[in-house]
């Protein structure tokens, strides 16, 4: 199985280019094979979901709220990243 621990730290190094479709088929199908039993890393592409939208949505606006808003939700994303391995 591929599913473990050590999945999820690799996973996380893909998830970005996951959600903006760079990946290879065979790569994809392994991630959301992953995400479809680990609901952890499923928060993590929530995350990140929201972090694209919050910059699409900041795209023609003021660069400033953008950013902040972009800065927030990395916090965000990397409090999850960082609890790896301490809790649970
Ligand atoms: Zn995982």
């Amino acid at each position: 199985m591929f599913v473990s621990r050590r999945t999820c730290h690799r996973l996380k190094r893909r998830l970005q280019h996951y959600l903006d479709g760079e990946l290879d088929k065979t790569t994809t199908v392994l991630v959301e094979q992953h995400l479809e039993t680990c609901p952890k890393c499923r928060l993590e592409v929530s995350t990140y979901t929201r972090i694209k939208s919050a910059l699409a949505r900041g795209v023609g606006n003021d660069g400033t709220a953008r950013d902040e808003a972009l800065d927030h939700l990395m916090r965000f994303a990397e409090r999850l990243t960082g609890s790896e391995g301490q809790t649970l």
